[in-house]
């Protein structure tokens, strides 16, 4: 057009000048880097603008969100219709998607005419039209009894809020139908289809030409993430991350913008880089722009004979002329792209925060096409206006139909793929109703435990601690502990000073337990155990010193006395053989006799949880029980004597060490339980035991996690479909990734970065997949533990006829502390289930070893006591 323009000029004003004179004037049409990389970034301006909540409706660039939230994966496959409405005709394609290698994609095609009494009609007249050709296409491809998905490549500006619904904004070119203006095209089309109601077509997709293209080239490169047409007009669209495109919700993910970048400038913004040539286009339009390419492209001899046929009777350099204008038109037209293209890409390399962007461009358009230099000069513009970057730029084979066809079964995949991940996490997502119900039958096993009837064969054992008050601040002296049943195994020097300044000081060291003495025999753990004491008494300089000792051993064991602890069973990673059914506090002891370098005075064995309970009831006394939610998952509380039909006596309270982690074990739980947790317990060293701690404690939700990533892989949702040698591997997949993972502060290109160290080599998509399994995962974990702590405090409540109970929980755990939902989640769920209750929570400093020794000391105060009354009896 521009170049029309100067030609109209030079044959009627330059006649006579020759090539130099007319360089003069297009001199200033030559655009040196410096100018287009400041036009790069004031493009880059311009699209930030549009992207802006607030500047959006000032922006000239429009930015409008297509949602096309997926670039083809090579895994699409189907029959698909495409509609194709606004080019030159109105065509209708028949796509099919296999996956077969050599032939991926097979298309049929029909164009059909579009009269003009139609384009200047009714929207009636016009959709009616266009469901008649349709069905005719289908008729033709015997598929009218088949609904199939369609997509619709409908290439006027339309404001869209979904990707099957456009409402047309304004008609462009030479349409001009009433009544459809403001309207959404899907539901015009819907309806024409209905009315005939001879088939039936699911559209699923509007699109525009840019989209199209780029999804077309992204079907062969999956890096392919901007799209451009350069034809008649001009226009583009690229992946933007959804969190920067203030227009629409959500900040996960990326999607497609139409950028609309044709308007650019229409606020005066590049006046300064406009010729007059380019102003008297915008009052004076001549058809000559495509003989002009054609001449380019042809040569002079053809050349001649378009302008010829345009009316001038042109000498041999009139067309000589005609050419070099047309060059230099057209290599400014290749600069100013590669100038807004530059700034896009910079745009994707920031958004991506790469050091070097690799992409790939899509693009379409005759101009693009047919003029031999353009490429050429885009290519080597954009390359140097985007240095650290490798671009491949690749042409659009079959034009924006077959993008309609490609979105369309991108977004086809992508619901079917949605629907079933949805109900795969579907059996995760627990109603009020199902964790009531949890709650309830929580408070079942509770009462079996404490029966003493019902005891023996109850799931939730509910053992004694012999623990019968929490600290008074009159604990004193020097303690030994140790803490075994975590993942580290630590001996603590612990002392305690009571009086008007309360003070707590800790020493203590962490030791290793190796996995073949985790899962050796009995000897060699207490032997492993007595070892790591001696090397600690002599790291401390005190060898000689007969201390009191607390175990803190977070095992089911049954308890006769403080001091004495009988293993029910080994959970968690332990296996050691000869030590089931024996006094843990015994075998200590022969431990050390063994040794024969010490003696120590075991006064107590304390489960993690009593000990959390204790170290928070020192600081708050309204603590009444004790949660773990680390590598296990378990609690304690104060219980009434009268209830623990398993101890003699009625008077006061004894804190109960539920072992709740075996909740489920008699199959109480197996309808909430999946197909994935039933594997995890598979592949576990305690099988069919702890159902409810697998359900919801760190050391196995990433193994559920895994397991339903492996599921995933295999139905084709992720990784492509490949189970990678790491997602096989037992483990690897560890809480703390889930913490990680499910980081709000986290971009989705860091979660990659995380499957990344686990080898999973994952897609936007996947790692978007791969965190809502995460947070499934995890909320469920949060929402059960958090019943099961309902089912206590109301238990407390009622044990003591109240209304409202007013109570603390001293809480322990690497999950619990770590874990960006799962407390908060885990409160909630309290609240909501207990609403009786006002709980408080708070965060243990290290409750397996200051409580620990907190017992010990009250321990050692009962057993003066006691040898205080024997004295006096004797
Ligand atoms: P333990 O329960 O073994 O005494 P912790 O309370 O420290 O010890 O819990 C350790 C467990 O916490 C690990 O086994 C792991 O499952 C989980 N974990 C570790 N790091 C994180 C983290 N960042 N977020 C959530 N869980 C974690
Ligand atoms: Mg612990």
């Amino acid at each position: 057009m521009i170049a029309a323009q100067l030609l109209a000029y030079y044959f009627t004003e330059l006649k006579d000048d020759q090539v130099k004179k007319i360089d003069k004037y297009l001199y200033s049409m030559r655009f040196s880097d410096e100018t287009l990389h400041d036009i790069k970034c004031r493009f880059r301006r311009e699209l930030e603008n549009g992207l802006g909540r607030d500047t959006n409706t000032t922006a000239t660039v429009k930015m409008l969100p297509t949602f096309v939230r997926s670039i083809p994966d090579g895994s699409e496959k189907g029959d698909f219709l495409a509609l194709d409405l606004g080019g030159s005709n109105f065509r209708i394609l028949r796509v099919k998607v296999t996956q077969d290698k050599k032939q991926p994609v097979q298309m049929e095609s029909l164009v059909y005419e579009t009269p003009e009494d139609i384009i200047h009609g009714s929207g009636t007249q016009l959709f009616d039209h266009v469901a008649e050709c349709l069905g005719d296409f289908m008729e033709k491809q015997k598929i009218k009894d088949k609904k199939l998905p369609v997509g619709f490549t409908f290439s006027f500006p339309c404001a869209q809020t979904k990707l099957d619904e456009a409402v047309l904004v304004t008609w462009t070119k030479k349409f001009k139908v009433s009544g459809v203006e403001g309207m959404d095209v899907v539901k015009l089309l819907n309806k024409a289809i209905k009315k005939r109601g001879d088939y039936e077509a699911d559209i699923m997709a509007v699109v525009n030409d840019t989209t199209g293209t780029m999804m077309t080239c992204g079907f062969d490169d999956q890096r392919c993430e901007v799209g451009i047409i350069i034809g008649t007009g001009t226009n583009a669209c690229y992946m933007e991350e959804l969190r920067h495109i203030d227009l629409v919700e959500g900040d996960e993910g990326r999607m497609c913008i139409n950028t609309e970048w044709g308007a650019f400038g229409d606020d005066g913004s590049l006046e300064d880089l406009r010729t007059e040539f380019d102003r008297e286009i915008d009052r004076v339009k001549r058809p000559l722009n495509q003989a002009l390419f054609a001449a380019s492209k042809e040569g002079l001899t053809k050349c001649k004979e378009i302008l010829t046929r345009l009316g001038v009777e042109p000498s041999q350099e009139d067309c000589v002329a005609v050419q070099h204008v047309c060059t230099i038109v057209s290599f400014r037209s290749a600069n100013l792209i590669a100038a807004t293209l530059g700034g896009i890409l910079t745009r994707l390399k920031d958004n991506k925060g790469v050091a070097r962007l690799r992409t790939t461009v899509g693009i379409d358009g005759s101009m693009y096409k047919m003029h031999p230099q353009y490429a050429r000069r885009l290519h080597k513009t954009v390359r140097r206006l985007v240095p650290d970057s490798d671009v491949r730029f690749l042409l659009s084979e079959s034009g924006s139909a077959k993008g309609a066809a490609m979105v369309t079964a991108v977004a086809y995949r992508l619901a079917d793929q949605t629907r079933q991940i949805a109900q795969t996490l579907a059996e995760f997502r627990l109603s009020k109703a199902q964790l009531l119900e949890v709650k309830k039958r929580m408070r079942t096993e509770i009462e079996n435990g404490l029966g003493k009837n019902t005891h023996d064969s109850a799931t939730v054992k509910m053992l004694p601690t012999y623990v019968r008050s929490t600290p008074d601040g009159t604990e004193n002296g020097d303690f030994l502990a140790l803490d075994l049943g975590g993942t580290n195994f630590r001996v603590l020097l612990v002392k305690i000073r009571s009086g008007k300044r309360r003070t707590v000081e800790m020493h203590n060291k962490i030791y290793a337990i190796p996995i073949e003495v985790m899962q050796g025999t009995g000897e060699e753990l207490f032997d492993h155990i007595v070892h790591c004491i001696s090397d600690f008494l002599d790291y401390m300089g005190m060898k000689s010193a007969r201390l009191p000792l607390g175990f803190t051993f977070s095992f089911p064991c049954h308890q006769k006395s403080l001091d004495a602890g009988i293993l029910v069973n080994w959970t968690k990673g332990f296996k050691c053989t000869d030590c089931e059914g024996e006094d843990v506090v015994e075998l200590l002891r022969e431990g050390i006799k063994r040794k024969e370098e010490f003696d120590l005075d075991v006064v107590a064995v304390v489960n993690d949880t009593v000990g959390t309970m204790m170290t928070c009831a020192y600081e708050e006394p309204t603590c009444e029980v004790g949660l773990i939610a680390g590598t296990g998952s378990n609690a304690c509380y104060m219980e009434e004597m009268r209830n623990i039909e398993t101890v003699e006596g009625n008077e006061g309270r004894m804190c109960v060490n539920m072992e709740w982690g075996a909740f489920g074990d008699n199959g109480c739980l197996d309808d909430i339980r999946t197909q994935y947790d039933r594997a995890v317990d598979e592949n576990s060293l305690n099988e069919g035991k702890q159902r409810y701690e697998k359900m919801c404690s760190g050391m196995y939700l990433g193994e559920i996690v895994r397991n339903i990533l492996i599921d995933l892989t295999k139905r084709g949702f992720l990784f492509r479909g490949k189970i990678s040698e790491t997602l096989k591997t037992r483990g690897i997949f560890e809480t703390k990734f889930l913490s990680q993972i499910e980081s709000d502060r986290l971009a989705l290109l860091q979660v990659r970065a995380i499957l990344q160290q686990l080898g999973l080599d994952s897609t936007c998509d996947d790692s978007i997949i791969v965190k809502e399994v995460c947070s499934t995962v995890s909320r469920r974990a949060a929402q059960i533990c958090g019943a099961g702590m309902a089912g206590v405090v109301d238990k407390i409540r009622e044990n003591r006829g109240l209304d409202h109970l007013d109570v603390t929980v001293g809480v322990d755990g690497t999950l619990y502390k770590l874990h960006p939902h799962f407390s908060r989640i885990f409160h909630q769920t309290v609240k909501e289930l207990a609403p009786k209750c006002n709980v408080n929570f708070l965060l243990s400093e290290d409750g397996s070893g200051k409580g620990a020794a907190l017992i010990t000391a009250v321990g050692c105060r009962q057993r003066a006591q006691e040898a205080q009354q024997a004295a006096q009896q004797a």
